[in-house]
């Protein structure tokens, strides 16, 4: 992030000697430093260094934001050019209806203290509507990642601590259906620890909102290595499948491409074993029953708690040996000559087994009808893949920014008037008290995270509503500038828009969807 940054355009009302007041200050400071009070942590900045956190530096003298802003454009010119969309030339649009550019919050630059405006307050307009969107980067305190690994693996019992480096840095959570999670960051590791479990929390954070890899260990389970948008590394391999579903949906799922092949089948998987002849489906099919008697706390028909312990072998269970968890067959109901298929729940182990004289599974090859369904159980697996999400809430120069009068703008987000967007991806607000904002970190622009030294996690965020509500909520009106003004003024970055996120200045027809 840091070094020299381009020339600003000097020759406007907006030249480094007019900056107004509400943006962050390069003060003078001893010799030629210029104090930057972009954040409390108030860096004094020789002439050519950049700050603490590398996002501004002084340049000739001038406190400077080093990245340029980065700016949306929705429609792409032979050129690529913004300016002749505005000027009407080579875009066959209507400029005065849609604004074709949208201005992010990655490079927008912080304010503070509290009561600042926003770095940028940008007028547009959205099918003839005209539109405001309030653009910054906030700096967050009370902030984590959600990690969603695609894994039946264990990775360690839930709440044990996840270390970076060696310091604590979340925890493991819940797991979800062929998912183990995590909770990484947050403010207690943050600032409720040491000086260096900050540290540590804060790199892993941006790293990981930045889309890198990261290494992590779970105290008592796995080592990881996960990166959004990746397959989890765990203890060194790479997972490729994520389950088709428990042992008792896969069971439901493929009884009947099984009927007829086999004489049973059991689906190793640390939450649910299923066996196919005790199982709903089994009956529905008029299966008889195999005999087969296996380990673990029987649920209901079928379906089987606990037959192994959790671990990196069968179905997220600790086994390589199938028949470890087969206790033997009921020689009232077994018949010699039983064909048993033994599988987890991505297909990647499986085991035939055909009973003897005695009653006892010998391994035998796989019939290729019985092989085909095995094949299939993988063909229906997605892949493993990581899942990042940033979870934040906005605290006070976010919401002082956009007005003078915050709990307004909180209850326009509510009331959909407010699409909140984070680097221009969408959002889910969280119902309840205060904006609390959850965003896909693979759908935000790359490196659109940074950090502070108090220390804290620095992101893009932005508030679009239409000019009326704005005024209506006490917006900083007078700070408004138009697109036209910040091309011709501020250093941006032109970034296409990927199209799968919905244009974030379609708020209108929120409201209007939700009548
Ligand atoms: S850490 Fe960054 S934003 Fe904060 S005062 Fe230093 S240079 Fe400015």
């Amino acid at each position: 992030m840091s070094g020299e940054p381009d020339a600003r355009n000097q020759s406007t009302d907006w030249g480094y000697s007019e900056v107004p007041p509400e943006a962050p200050m390069g003060r003078a400071a001893a010799g030629n430093k210029v104090e930057c009070n972009a954040c409390p942590v108030l860096c004094q900045i020789s002439e050519g260094r950049t700050g603490a956190c590398d996002r501004y530096g002084n340049f000739q003298g001038v406190l400077t934001r080093v990245d340029p802003v980065v700016l949306f454009q929705k429609v792409t010119t032979a050129s690529g050019a913004v300016t002749e969309f505005l000027d009407g030339e080579a875009w066959n649009g209507d400029v005065v209806t849609d604004t074709p550019v949208f201005l992010s919050g990655v490079g927008s630059g912080t304010t503070y203290p509290d009561y600042k405006p926003a770095p940028f307050i940008v007028s547009s307009r959205h099918e003839g509507v005209d539109m405001v969107t309030v653009v910054t980067e906030g700096i967050f305190s009370y902030c984590s990642f959600k990690i969603k690994i695609d894994t039946d693996r264990w990775l360690g019992p839930e709440q044990a601590t996840v270390r970076s480096k060696g310091e604590a840095v979340g925890h493991v959570t819940t797991a979800e259906y062929g998912s183990q999670m995590l909770s990484l960051g947050g403010v207690h590791h943050l600032t409720g620890g040491s000086k260096k479990e900050g540290r540590v929390t804060c790199d892993l954070m941006m790293a990981l909102g930045n889309k890198q890899a990261v290494e992590v260990q779970i105290e008592g389970g796995a080592a990881l290595t996960i990166q959004a948008g990746a397959a989890p590394i765990v203890n060194g391999v790479e997972e490729r499948r994520m389950r088709v579903g428990c042992g008792s949906a896969t069971i439901g799922i493929f009884a009947q491409q099984w009927f007829g092949h086999v004489d049973e089948v059991v689906v190793v998987d640390d939450h649910i074993t299923g066996i196919l002849t005790e199982h709903q489906a089994g009956r529905c099919l008029d299966m008889p029953p195999s005999g087969i008697k296996i380990k673990g706390r029987k649920s209901t028909p079928g379906r089987y708690f606990q037959v192994a312990n959790p671990g990196t072998g069968w179905g997220g269970t600790d086994i390589t040996d199938p028949l470890s968890i087969v206790t033997g067959f009921d020689p009232k109901i077994a018949k010699p000559g039983q064909r048993i298929l033994m599988v987890s729940t991505t297909g990647e182990d499986a085991a035939y087994f055909v009973l003897d004289e005695n009653l006892r599974p010998v391994p035998a090859a796989m019939p290729v009808p019985v092989r085909k369904v095995v094949d299939r159980i993988g063909e229906n697996c997605e892949p493993a893949l990581t899942t990042v999400l940033f979870l934040a809430g906005a605290g006070g120069s976010l919401r002082a920014g956009v007005t003078d009068n915050p709990v307004r703008l909180t209850r326009s987000i509510k009331d959909l008037l407010v699409a909140v967007t984070c680097g221009g991806a969408p959002t889910y607000v969280w119902p309840g008290g205060g904006i609390t904002v959850m965003v896909d970190v693979a759908r935000m622009p790359e490196n659109a995270f940074g950090w502070v030294p108090t220390p804290a996690i620095v992101a893009p965020i932005e508030f679009t509503m239409r000019l009326a509500d704005y005024g209506a909520l006490g917006g900083h009106m007078e700070r408004m500038r138009t697109v036209e003004d910040i091309l011709k003024n501020e250093r941006v970055r032109l970034v296409s828009w990927d199209g799968l996120n919905p244009w974030p200045v379609g708020v209108g027809e929120r409201r209007e969807a939700r009548g």
